[in-house]
């Protein structure tokens, strides 16, 4: 629709009218209205129809009718879907796609039936069993990987349980422990029917009021029993209440904005740092936080482990500080004056393009005033009109010429201008931070293109900006001075 409304597409050509559009609503607005009014012919080839050759009236009502037709169609197809599907949920049939971790699915009768897996059930099991001898998530995912069992994608992918010899081992992901920890479907029951998407119109999967689920009971073996699964779902809802009083805890204390983010990298594996912010309170009562930041691929167990590294924020802004600092007063730079001067020289360029900009227009015009001067003598007879039309020819060139040239200088004036913004944005951090001001995300973002931490408290700090770039404006600044004295 975009190009049609930028005229680059006078015709539309679809195989029927389904392809077009499925509400009839929209789609007879388009055909009768939008089309005709902007020119652009509309031919659906199976339907026979085309908004050049129609004979408005009957046709109108044979598009109107077809889309009615269209839409019904479509509704009725998504319903079919979602009938079929519960009807299978309802008779126990499995409807997901990949069968859960632990179980394999087979075709019986018509239904999808689970089995027990005899390879990741008894891995299943261990899980539960862990969990309740009071182990945490993370030592879970510890014992796995020790135990050299593939996470369940990379065993959907090869068939392999365990490791194979020159096989990469990578670890389980904390959410799929959890997901097995709390899917009731290893109780022997199957929970469906959770999610659906609800008419066919709406996108977005709809969560359904749990009295909709569909639940059936003793559709394939179990591989623990009930008592187990509640039990662990108790000590999860326990674990999720000590977590909340944590919040609540923390909430008091609010969170600082992270202003190293996006420019703080491990420099052994090229990760973001990721940020702790610990909330403690003293004897006082004073809650306050802590920020550090550490490489997050160093808490990995497998080859993608990183070297252990981690820095406070304290530390970081101290050396980030020196840095910016002994930058700046080696170079023996002067921001306030620097900015000013930016500032004029950037107006005096803006201005110079805007002047010449200025002239374009007034040849412009003065090129309109010539032609319709040359029409004149050309009527008058003072002109013969092979002359006329030669001259004509030549001003139509010039003016083209102008016209482009003109809209050439608004690009480079549109250009200059967000060149003079950031800049001077960049300059006032500069400004900032000499003066020894607090940093802040844009101070960071404007002076630092990326800090690397490395192994053994190393950290490498890039600049955004050139110095040399810098000292030539300063010296030019200086001469300016000089010249103006003498
Ligand atoms: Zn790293």
């Amino acid at each position: 629709m975009q190009d049609v409304r930028k005229k680059r597409i006078n015709c539309i050509i679809v195989k029927d009218l389904s392809r077009f559009g499925r509400n009839h609503i929209e789609t007879g607005n388009y055909i009768q209205k939008i089309f005709p009014f902007m020119g652009v012919r509309f031919i659906a080839i199976t339907d026979g129809i085309d908004t050049f050759h129609s004979e408005l009236g009957t046709d109108e009502m044979a598009v109107n009718l077809k889309n009615l037709i269209n839409e019904m169609y479509a509704k009725d197809i998504a319903e079919k879907v979602r009938a079929s599907r519960r009807s299978s949920q309802e008779q126990g049939s499995y409807t997901g796609g990949i069968p859960p971790y632990g179980y394999r699915a087979e075709w019986v009768k018509g239904k999808k039936c689970l089995f027990i897996c005899p390879e990741t059930s008894g891995i299943v099991r261990d899980i539960y069993e862990m969990y309740l001898s009071e182990k945490n998530i993370r030592q879970i995912v510890r014992i796995l990987y020790e135990r050299g069992i593939h996470r369940p994608s990379i065993y959907r992918q090869t068939g392999y349980v365990y490791q194979q010899e020159g096989e990469v081992l990578e670890q389980w992901a904390v959410g799929t422990v959890k997901f097995i920890l709390t899917n009731p479907v290893y109780t022997g029951c199957l929970m469906q029917g959770t999610t659906c998407g609800k008419k066919h119109k709406l996108r977005k999967r709809h969560d359904v009021d749990i009295e909709d689920y569909c639940i059936q009971h003793g559709t394939h073996e179990p591989l623990i029993n009930e008592d187990t699964f509640f039990r662990v779902a108790a000590m999860f809802e326990k674990s999720a209440v000590k977590y909340c009083n944590t919040g609540g805890f923390s909430k008091n204390v609010p969170l600082q904005e992270n202003i190293y983010d996006g420019v703080l990298f491990c420099g052994d594996c090229g990760k973001q740092m990721a940020r702790v912010a610990n909330a403690k309170q003293f004897s006082s009562g004073d809650m306050v936080r802590y920020y550090g930041y550490y490489c997050p691929a160093s808490r990995r167990l497998d080859g993608l482990q990183c070297s252990s590294k981690s820095i406070s924020m304290s530390v970081l802004d101290k050396l980030v500080k020196t840095a910016l600092h002994q930058e700046f007063s080696l170079s023996d730079i002067r921001p306030g004056k620097l900015v000013k001067e930016y500032e004029r020289q950037a107006e005096e360029q803006k201005q110079q393009v805007m002047q010449k900009i200025v002239l374009c227009g007034k040849q412009q015009e003065n090129g309109k005033k010539k032609g319709s001067e040359l029409y004149l003598k050309y009527r008058m007879g003072r002109m013969s009109l092979e002359e006329y039309q030669k001259i004509k020819k030549e001003q139509e060139r010039l003016l083209y010429e102008i016209a482009e040239r003109r809209e050439e200088l608004q690009h480079s004036l549109d250009s200059r201008e967000r060149e003079i913004k950031e800049k001077g944005k960049f300059l006032r951090s500069l400004i900032k931070c000499s003066e020894k001001t607090e940093l802040t995300k844009d101070v960071i973002h404007t002076l630092i293109r990326r800090i690397d931490v490395y192994a053994g408290h190393r950290v490498k700090i890039t600049f955004a900006f050139c110095m040399n770039e810098l000292l030539y404006l300063e010296e030019w600044n200086y001469k300016n001075e000089k010249n103006k004295e003498d």
